[in-house]
């Protein structure tokens, strides 16, 4: 049997000029995302998003219809950088989120694809840069980490797709010791302890201090541990969309790959009514500050119970439950990846626990330190702004300047999925969700697509009076297998919705 769920990754991107501090970082991610646009040659007309909710389809047509991109050397403050949002051949997503540009990457169904996809978001990300860096061009670096040290934070939100009927409270029930404890295996690692760093020292996670509140709306202010924002883009009555912003962007496959992993299996099963141990923390915000604070990975936390654990215990609990509830539901009949995924868990947990530097093939935080600790051996204290600078240029998308892609290439690192793999993604969409329709749409028909979102695509062909909205409510609809050759044999939009529409 296999154990699938739809899920997608945001990535927010750290922004800077160098030389120029006060540089308006709306303005330059909306160079990023026009930079990138013009480069594919992506046309206003297919660039539009529907923003179906906010606006009637008159409006979309108003906007995307219209809007030319400017020269990303030229673009002003008069310009609303806010408006760059472009639909990709992968069905992604590149947009300007608040002050940051962001790679919403395609629905995919597993961790590999999720991995997979969210790697050429870099790729997309460097191509803008090289394009922005050219002479005579002010310089411009953009880096995959979410916090900039000196008191700001970007989110990297993951996104699962569950089932309406699962009462939210359980799911912020069995996920907050989930989320408390699993950045020893995900945390991307920190210099500096404190939002703004004010306390020398290293820790697991990028966004931990920035985490206020157990449960909230909010993802830039207070930000809670489980965020309640409730919008599927699919069936609203059947599906919810679990918008999870306490992660870090990762660039180890591994790190990446059990973060997706682990957090589909749990949700499996709070959604299985399968939690049978109660992990309830006593003070989750203040544990999961606690534990990230400190890479010995031996500080105990409280539970309510009263048991003390640390978080290579709580996730060892975790993946007890998971494992007996696969057993239970699917024997031994449990497709490859997420077996994968389960013995990657566990000895990930072992090697934590006997020394987590073991793990630095694998975990961002690890690899990190284990480089730092170098320089520390040779005299250069926590709070030494090299070190910082160093933090910041580990996730540099530069292949040559950025450290973690420069350690990457010397074979540093497990890698899960391959250069090739990750550079077809780039203009591939993943088959296996409604992000093929998409890609595919924006690919074949660039010319007919007025506006796209997640949950529908809208088509302007001239044979027809009026616009027409595919809906795409289920993102297990809109397949390869499903449309792929109404694709192939459709020699004009026109044809397709003719098909489509039958
Ligand atoms: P933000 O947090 O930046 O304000 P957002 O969370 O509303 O935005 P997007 O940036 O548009 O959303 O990205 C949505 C992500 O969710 C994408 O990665 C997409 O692949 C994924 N996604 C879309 N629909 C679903 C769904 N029904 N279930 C799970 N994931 C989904
Ligand atoms: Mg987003
Ligand atoms: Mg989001």
């Amino acid at each position: 049997m296999t154990v699938r769920r739809v899920m997608g990754i945001e990535t927010e991107y750290g922004i800077s000029q160098p030389g120029d501090p006060s540089a308006n970082p709306m303005v330059l991610s909306g160079r990023v995302v026009t930079a990138y646009a013009r480069e594919l040659g992506l046309r206003a007309a297919q660039t539009g998003w529907d923003y179906a909710d906010e606006a009637p389809l008159q409006d979309a047509r108003g906007w995307a219809m219209d809007r030319e991109f400017a020269d990303p050397s030229q673009l002003t403050d008069a310009e609303d950088p806010t408006m760059a949002n472009v639909v990709l051949g992968n069905g992604a997503r590149l947009y300007v989120d608040h002050a940051h540009p962001e790679y919403s990457s395609p629905e995919v169904t597993g961790p590999l694809a999720a991995v997979t996809w969210d790697r050429a978001g870099e790729l997309v990300m460097r191509e803008a840069a090289r394009l922005l860096n050219q002479p005579g061009m002010p310089p411009l670096n953009l880096y995959k980490n979410n916090t900039d040290g000196k008191g700001a934070s970007y989110g990297t939100h993951e996104n699962y797709l569950m089932r309406r009927l699962t009462p939210f409270a359980d799911i912020v029930k069995g996920l907050i010791p989930f989320f408390v404890s699993r950045q020893v295996i995900c945390g991307s690692g920190k210099v500096g302890i404190g939002t703004e760093s004010q306390r020398p020292g290293f820790q697991l996670s990028q966004r931990a201090d920035f985490f206020e509140t157990e449960v909230g709306l909010e993802t830039t202010l207070k930000r809670p541990i489980i965020n309640t924002r409730d919008e599927p883009h699919a069936v609203t009555e059947k599906y919810r969309r679990l918008h999870v912003i306490i992660g870090d962007a990762n660039h180890c496959d591994v790190a990446n790959f059990l973060k997706l992993g682990t957090t589909s299996l749990v949700l499996a099963i709070i959604e299985a009514g399968a939690v049978t141990r109660d992990l309830s923390l006593r003070e989750p915000v203040a544990a999961l500050q606690q534990i990230s604070h400190d890479p010995s990975l031996r500080t105990t936390v409280r539970l309510e119970d009263g048991r003390e654990l640390t978080a290579v215990q709580i996730q060892r609990e975790y993946l007890a439950m998971v494992t007996d509830w696969l057993e239970a539901t699917y024997g031994s009949d449990v497709d490859s990846e997420t077996a994968e995924v389960v013995r990657r868990w566990g000895q990930t947990l072992d090697t934590l626990a006997t020394d987590p530097m073991n793990a630095a093939a694998d975990l961002d935080w690890v690899a990190k330190l284990q480089l730092l600790q170098g320089f520390r051996n040779r005299g250069i204290e926590w709070a030494d702004p090299k070190l910082r600078a160093i933090d910041i240029q580990w996730s540099d998308v530069r292949a040559d300047k950025g450290i973690f892609h420069k350690l990457a290439a010397g074979g540093r690192f497990t890698e899960l999925v391959s250069a090739e793999a990750v550079a077809a993604a780039v203009h591939n969409p993943p088959e296996d969700t409604r992000a093929y329709f998409r890609g595919r749409a924006v690919t074949q028909f660039p010319d007919q697509i007025a506006a796209a979102s997640w949950d529908s695509v809208i088509f302007d062909v001239p044979q027809r009076r009026t616009m027409q909205r595919v809906p795409m409510l289920e993102p297990l609809r809109g397949t390869r297998e499903h449309v792929g050759e109404l694709f192939d044999r459709a020699a004009s939009a026109d044809e397709l919705l003719n098909e489509l529409l039958r």
